[in-house]
């Protein structure tokens, strides 16, 4: 009997196959078809490795006190101990944490904080609230119909194109071509609410870096002239790009900064939006129609927010840092046999993910190499998912040089079968 289930971005006439996940462990997915090795941290989530025994404590402690509460009129001590231990690690000048439960939720908040930010502030000095979003070309930011609205526009939202907002797009500031974004958004900034980018890295658009200088400048353009900096730190947060948060690098305060999938290390669905006392206190008044009208039923919930607690616990106990510096290292060890490959090109690392293009005459994120890759792979035993010729290595933290070995070695036999 076929499965009711309809999977996340899959094409069920081309995948029929589901190999059944039974346990994780360290980067390792046991299912029926044999084991696979999380070379994609899960979608990018799992940072310590999965089942962390901390993480599993947490989980099942919280479990056996509390399941969940509405986080209106209440609240509990997991969700104030994490507000607090991000608070103290995040970029200076964040100052309030809300909750919420996926990364496209917290970019939803993040968009309806910079909105509400400008509808009651220019609503009491009586001038036009600014309301319009800028946003890089190739972005990602969510699947929700708001999310998908700065995201880069394709194959992927066509069916949804009349109930996107506009946006105005500003191009990737690619090698060469960083001066043209930082003049168009020179312009552009001085009447928009805010500026929304993936720091240092478009994942979903194929893992395109851009240097922190480049950051930086965006950040200082937005404030000269007043547009909010919205950085969407849902993949990069965590350690993924070398540091902390990828904004660390390039010495920028966001307003206001997104975070989820690393936010549990990865075991629970959590996202946070971090803003600043400015974007608050704009909606603090005794006039409830400036409250900032946004909830889900499980806001905070409290297994996920002790789960998010413990992680918090090991980035301050366990060298996490190194372990992230270390597994940079094995990886630009293990590109450099692709670096002078004639069938790769764009070969890139940052911080923990490495990328780079097979060469085929389809590129592009419907390349049909794609889904043949990835079936490659899992046949061997990786769990690797191509963003079409884009092939990208992500695994969680812990991942030791022999198993990083497997990942490459699988690599280069698909380059030898498909080029
Ligand atoms: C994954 C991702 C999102 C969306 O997160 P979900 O939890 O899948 O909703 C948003 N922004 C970025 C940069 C992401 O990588």
């Amino acid at each position: 009997m076929s499965s009711p289930v309809w999977h996340p971005f899959t094409q069920h006439a081309l995948t029929t196959e589901f190999p059944l996940v039974s346990r994780g462990e360290g980067v390792w997915l046991e299912t029926d078809k044999g084991r696979l090795l999380d070379a994609i941290s899960s979608w990018w989530v799992i940072t310590h490795g999965h089942r962390h025994p901390k993480i599993v404590a947490a989980i099942k402690a919280q479990a056996d006190q509390l399941d969940q509460a509405i986080f209106a009129n209440l609240t509990h001590q997991p969700a104030e101990d994490v507000a607090r231990g991000l608070i103290e690690i995040a970029p200076r000048g964040l100052a309030h944490v809300f909750y919420s439960d996926s990364g496209s939720t917290a970019v939803e908040v993040a968009l309806k904080m910079a909105l509400g930010f400008w509808k009651n502030t220019e609503s009491k000095r009586g001038g036009k609230p600014r309301t319009k979003i800028i946003a890089l070309e190739h972005a990602y930011h969510g699947d929700t119909v708001g999310t998908m609205s700065p995201g880069a526009r394709g194959v992927f939202t066509a069916a949804y194109a009349p109930f996107l907002f506009d946006v105005v797009r500003l191009p990737f500031p690619a090698a060469g071509r960083e001066q043209e974004t930082l003049d168009q958004l020179k312009v552009a900034a001085k009447e928009a609410a805010a500026l929304i980018v993936e720091p240092l890295i478009l994942g979903s658009g194929g893992m395109l870096m851009y240097p922190p200088e480049v950051l930086r400048a965006m950040a200082i353009i937005c404030r000269r002239n007043g547009a909010l900096f919205i950085a969407d730190e849902v993949m990069t947060g965590f350690g993924r790009t070398g540091t902390l948060f990828a904004c660390n690098q390039a010495g920028v305060s966001p307003d206001i900064m997104c975070l989820s999938k690393g936010l549990t290390g990865g075991s629970l669905p959590l996202a946070v939006t971090l803003c600043t006392r400015e974007i608050f206190d704009a909606h603090y008044s005794e006039d409830r129609s400036r409250t900032f009208f946004h909830s889900s039923s499980f806001t905070a919930n409290p297994i996920a927010c002790a789960t998010a607690r413990a992680n918090l616990e090991i980035w301050r106990t366990e060298p996490v840092l190194e372990r992230i510096a270390a597994l940079g290292a094995m990886q630009e060890e293990r590109l450099a046999r692709f670096r002078g490959d004639p069938r790769f090109a764009n070969v890139r690392r940052l911080g923990t993910i490495a990328a780079l293009d097979l060469k085929v005459a389809d590129p592009g994120y419907l390349s049909g190499i794609g889904l043949r890759l990835m079936e490659f792979f899992m046949e061997r035993g990786v769990l690797l998912r191509p963003l079409g010729n884009t092939i990208y290595v992500m695994p969680p933290y812990g991942i030791t040089a022999a198993e990083l070995d497997l990942v490459y070695d699988a690599i280069a036999a698909a380059a030898a079968k498909f080029v």
